[in-house]
């Protein structure tokens, strides 16, 4: 029985490009269409994109999905297995650069065992002489989370600067790029991958807002291998699969210091001894703005099991 990748889901179909197909020139995916298997509502799991499945070809060259292979991740907003990271997409400028938000997405991502890779977009309007004090510090933003471990680019796509990494670390991978809309995530994704042909139009179409309220994700095929999710990436962020005592793994600097705290299962806020606390208070291994934002979530969260 042959096996593949589905592309696509549409209307109770699913789109499974064949193992060795490739797209063709016009960049139009040779697919099977699919129905899946009832077995499969029987045990209530059913196939998403991203998928590696088996199938079986059936008449009017259709198919039947029959087996789903064991998934390396699964994300439920977007509905994508198999993803393999995040490519969070935050402005440098207009919108403003939102350092909490980020730091939110990237719980998440942690949360879900994806790796997260951090591109800061339109450096065009931050660069130059500006205006001086409350010029943004570009580097030192990719400083703190390079120091973190994350991988960071600074991109501008309306320049063509910075494209080539991140273009690079998109090869044989699925990514999934996330991040508030207007920060350039459709541009970016246009400038990276003019060989895709399609219109910006319609990327900001398929990546925007019009997608919000769908559940329908499709797979694009990189000219190099790999795939990118066209979905506008995490919808929500609500912290609502997740307790208090997640949340300090999440914040991957924390995880050596937690070791130290004086107290096991330490949430880093008002305990003595607590190691976290110190680094960001004064022993500079954590950023204040890190240990800021994760009071702020941990306050979150508590207020959310106070109220359910
Ligand atoms: P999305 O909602 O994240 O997909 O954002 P879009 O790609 O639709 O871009 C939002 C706006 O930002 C558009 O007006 C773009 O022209 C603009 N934009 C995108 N990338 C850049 C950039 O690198 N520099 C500047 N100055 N503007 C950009
Ligand atoms: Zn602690």
């Amino acid at each position: 029985m042959p096996d593949g990748l589905i592309v696509k889901a549409l209307s109770g179909y699913y789109y499974v490009l064949p193992d060795g197909e490739e797209p063709g020139q016009d960049g139009q995916l040779p697919t099977v269409q699919c129905r899946a298997r009832g077995v499969f509502k029987k045990r209530s799991i059913s196939p998403l994109v991203g998928d590696r499945v088996s199938f079986e070809h059936s008449e009017n060259n259709e198919g039947t999905v029959t087996e789903i292979h064991k998934r390396q991740s699964e994300l439920i907003r977007p509905p994508v297995a198999n993803i393999e990271q995040a490519v969070l997409v935050f402005s440098l400028d207009e919108p403003a650069l939102n350092l909490q938000l980020l730091d939110k997405f990237l719980v998440h991502i942690e949360h879900s065992g994806l790796e997260a890779v951090i591109c800061f977009s339109k450096q065009d309007l931050v660069k130059g002489d500006g205006d001086g004090a409350d010029q943004l510090d570009s580097s030192a933003v990719q400083k703190l989370y390079e120091e973190i471990g994350y991988r960071v680019f600074i991109t501008s796509a309306k320049e063509g600067e910075g494209l080539e990494p991140v273009r690079h670390i998109l090869k044989e991978r699925l990514s999934v790029f996330s991040g508030q809309s207007g920060v350039g995530k459709s541009t970016l994704l246009n400038a990276l991958l003019p060989e895709l042909n399609l219109e910006t139009g319609e990327i900001s179409m398929r990546l925007g807002r019009g997608r919000h309220t769908t559940r329908h994700v499709e797979l694009l095929a990189l000219p190099d291998g790999g795939w990118v999710a066209d979905t506008p990436g995490f919808s929500q962020l609500d912290f609502m699969e997740m307790e208090p005592e997640d949340l300090g793994g999440t914040f991957r600097e924390f995880l050596p210091l937690a070791e130290e705290c004086r107290f096991r299962g330490c949430l880093h806020h008002k305990e003595p001894g607590c190691r976290v606390r110190e680094e960001a208070e004064g022993g500079g291994r954590v950023a204040p703005s890190r240990y800021e934002h994760y009071l702020i979530f941990l306050q979150e969260m508590k207020d959310r099991k106070r109220r359910y």
